[in-house]
């Protein structure tokens, strides 16, 4: 006999609370003492930024990163300094933060959605090959959840077009794309430590530069500070460029160089945890696990299942709910729709009383211009996992989807 469903009065699955830790402890207090010790909280007088930075480098097996404000920041800066300006478009993914977005359209230049592949919730290469014009300059990908997006046949369309490539690497840390790590493969990868990421900063981010040319290096650090160029004890006040100032302060850095200290460890669990969901609920009629491909590594920064209404009896948000009274805390979908749908692309309205830059192009924004990305959305069950859950609290997650599956399959 099958279980009754807790929302129909039975048992619930899940009998104990999940895992719960502090993300902060003794380390970071000590390196926040010793970063207001040093009498300066700029990241150029103190260590504390430069310090995060090596030790980012050191794990990236990179030469050089820049640190900035946040996530949205990172982006924006890869953006400037690759001179993305008036009327360039750029191809990106529709299922994303906007912090993706932002900096696309304070350079002026047109986001353009490409639609995603159904299972890995990422940027499908053929559409995005199918979304290239002339103007095109850039793609943005992002590596959604932690898991990485298809990156050898983009990186071979961007050559052939001679395209930036952008890696949104806000979800995604030490996620692995057949052996290499994102934020590794583009000309840019783009990190947030704001306060929901694997690690947290408060608020922050990172560029990584991988063209490893010091000149690279200088010209995305001054997009990040005013156009200042600091060298050493030599600063260069010259204003060539316009350039916002998203530093990072030395709180930030002193935080962070004890965070990345607890990153290995984090993503270690994440991994095996997402990967551990997927074996558990493979092969259950209309359920459709989060894909890795095969030779990838994901760090899960959620888990998110679709599944096949007309192998149920129910509806998604029914299917979420019982999962909920199992005591699987879940949501329906991720963000609400595609972010074209939002007024901003709708009204195309980037600035209060202005449709510029939307104006400069002819790219639409209708429903319906990525099929597969709105199909996501409509059938999503996003599942958090964390790095202090128990092996148990996984084993519980597997049972109560494999419970509320089975009640409801026709
Ligand atoms: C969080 C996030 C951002 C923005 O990062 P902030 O630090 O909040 O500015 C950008 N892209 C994606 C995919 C994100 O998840």
């Amino acid at each position: 006999m099958e279980d009754k469903l807790a929302i129909h009065g039975g048992t619930k699955v899940k009998q104990t609370p999940f895992g719960s830790g502090s993300r902060f402890g003794v380390d970071e207090v000590k390196q926040l003492a010793e970063a207001l010790e040093q009498n300066t909280l700029f990241y150029h007088s103190g260590r504390k930024v430069k310090q995060f930075l090596e030790d980012f480098n050191a794990l990236y097996g990179i030469s050089y990163s820049v640190a900035v404000s946040s996530g949205t920041a990172a982006i924006h800066t890869a953006l400037g300094a690759a001179g993305i300006t008036v009327g360039d478009e750029v191809i990106t993914s529709p299922i994303t933060d906007q912090g993706t977005l932002v900096g696309i359209l304070y350079q002026n230049a047109i986001p353009v959605f490409a639609d995603l592949e159904p299972h890995t919730y990422n940027l499908d290469p053929r559409s995005i090959q199918s979304r290239i014009t002339s103007r095109t300059k850039a793609i943005v990908v992002v590596h959604l959840a932690g898991n990485p997006c298809d990156m050898d046949p983009i990186m071979e369309i961007a050559r052939k077009h001679r395209l930036i490539v952008i890696e949104d690497c806000a979800q995604s840390y030490l996620t692995r794309y057949k052996g290499r790590l994102t934020g590794t493969i583009g000309d840019y990868g783009c990190f947030s430590t704001n306060d929901f990421k694997h690690i947290s900063t408060g608020d922050g981010g990172i560029v990584t530069v991988n063209s490893g040319l010091e000149e690279d290096y200088y010209t995305v650090h001054a997009f990040a500070d005013k156009n200042y160029r600091r060298f050493g004890d030599q600063v260069m006040k010259d204003l060539t460029y316009l350039a916002p100032n998203y530093r990072m302060t030395e709180l930030q850095g002193a935080v962070g160089i004890a965070q990345l200290k607890k990153l290995p460890w984090i993503c270690k669990r994440r991994n095996r945890y997402g990967d551990r969901i997927t074996a558990g609920i493979s092969g259950l009629k209309g359920i459709l696990p989060h894909h890795v491909e095969g030779g990838n590594t994901c760090t899960y920064w959620f888990y998110m299942l679709r599944i096949e209404e007309k192998q149920f009896k129910c509806t998604r948000e029914e299917f979420s709910k019982a999962l909920i009274s199992e005591g699987v805390p879940n949501s329906a979908g991720y963000i609400p729709m595609p972010v074209y749908m939002q007024p901003l692309f709708q009204q195309r309205t980037a600035y209060r009383g202005s449709h510029f830059p939307f104006e400069l192009s002819s790219t639409s924004y209708e429903e319906g211009s990525c099929p597969t990305a709105e199909q996501i959305l409509k059938t999503a069950i996003r599942i958090p996992v964390n790095e202090f859950y128990t092996e148990s609290d996984i084993d519980d997650i597997i049972k109560a989807v494999r419970k509320v599956a089975i009640h409801y399959s026709i």
